[in-house]
């Protein structure tokens, strides 16, 4: 069941203090807050997780402080999209906006290698307006001999040279619990110079414990990447257990799905369903076409296979942008053949631009049908 709170409730108030301790007094039920800022209002809304069949949603509706009550029969509770609950979830993590209805690049280094490639990698991003990145530490690798990442090591250096060009966010994959308090830790002594939204991999799509783990923070918003061999109701399922263990602050991610059919890409490109996870559920969503594509390889019209996926993406409405670029490429100690020289940065930006006013021009057609 989701309580949804008048529009703009005072939390000091006293209709919102009795609404809560009368909600606390449930018995079974535990209870989650969701506060959602929107441009013109904040909508509180709070989850009653637990066997509700025996609450009355009349008596929950006459509470001071209530708009209404819903009883959610969707399968993914908290972050799908039904008929009663049909907003996407937005929200602000250290001043960047995430939402349905907008686009954030994450461009940067798949490992962190060496201080200064993460510092080039973040001083051209700042040199043309960006404010994300992405930076593994901790790289899940096929072989137990390859490089697993510099991990808690490079924590200092790469969060100083975030605060130094104005980095606020950076996708961070973490594989162990462990990770989410070594990241914390870093932040926290250096007085917090960036922010960190932390990366499910997709080979921990389905690690329920990880899930459980990285839910039950609120620090920091999540990255959740689709499980490569799974279906996608399934990684869905596996997403709302970081809603459901109390983090509603998930970005859903598009990386492909292993097929030798996606050959010569790494993966099937599945970004066809950008639509299907914005209709599903209320969770912005990012595509990673560096993953999916996996080598940067130019098409005869001069473009290369992952400027080509990215705009696939985002002419469909993408939100985010998860995308492997390295001032080497053929150095790079992980995933080389995927990563987009920085010396393209520039060209890579423009093209987005133009997908993304493509993608502004078809919802306007829409809405002239009357449709959106
Ligand atoms: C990554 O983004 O660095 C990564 C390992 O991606 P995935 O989990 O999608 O393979
Ligand atoms: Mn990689």
């Amino acid at each position: 069941m989701i309580v949804i709170l008048k529009p703009g409730i005072d939390i000091s108030s006293a209709e919102y203090q009795f609404t809560l301790k009368a909600l606390m007094g449930l018995a079974g039920i535990e209870i989650q807050l969701h506060t959602t800022k929107g441009f013109q209002e904040t909508v509180v809304e709070i989850y009653l997780i637990g066997d509700t069949s025996h609450i009355s949603k009349d008596n929950l509706e006459a509470l001071p402080g209530v708009l209404r009550v819903l009883r959610i029969s969707s399968e993914y509770k908290i972050l799908g999209r039904n008929q009663e609950l049909n907003n996407g979830f937005e929200f602000e993590y250290n001043g960047v906006t995430f939402s349905q209805n907008n686009l954030n690049i994450f461009a940067g280094l798949c490992a962190v290698d060496e201080l200064e490639n993460a510092e080039l990698m973040m001083k051209a991003l700042h040199q043309h307006g960006q404010v994300c990145t992405r930076m593994g530490a901790y790289k899940p690798r096929t072989s137990p001999y390859s490089f697993q990442g510099l991990g808690k090591a490079c924590l200092p250096y790469v969060f100083e040279m975030a605060g130094k060009y104005g980095i606020k966010v950076i996708a961070m994959e973490v594989t162990h619990e462990r990770h989410i308090e070594e990241i914390s830790e870093v932040l926290q002594q250096m007085g917090n110079p960036t922010g960190v939204m932390l990366q499910i991999g997709t080979r921990n799509a389905q690690n329920f414990e990880l899930l459980r783990a990285v839910g039950s923070q609120q620090t920091f918003p999540v990255l959740f990447k689709r499980g490569y061999g799974i279906t996608l109701s399934e990684s869905i399922h596996a997403a709302e257990y970081l809603a459901h263990a109390g983090n509603h602050r998930v970005i859903f991610c598009l990386r492909g799905v292993k097929s030798l059919f996606g050959s010569p890409h790494r993966n099937m490109v599945d970004f066809a369903h950008v639509p299907v996870i914005r209709r599903l559920t209320r969770m912005p969503v990012c595509i990673d076409p560096s993953h999916s594509v996996g080598i940067a390889i130019r098409a005869p019209d001069g473009l290369n296979d992952i400027f080509h996926a990215t705009a696939q993406g985002i002419i469909s409405g993408a939100n985010m942008v998860l995308v492997d670029f390295h001032p080497t490429p053929p150095t790079a100690v992980v995933d080389s053949r995927q990563a987009i020289a920085l010396s393209d940065l520039n060209w890579y930006l423009e093209d987005i631009a133009i997908a993304r006013a493509a993608y502004d021009k078809r919802t306007q057609l829409a809405k002239q049908q009357g449709l959106a």
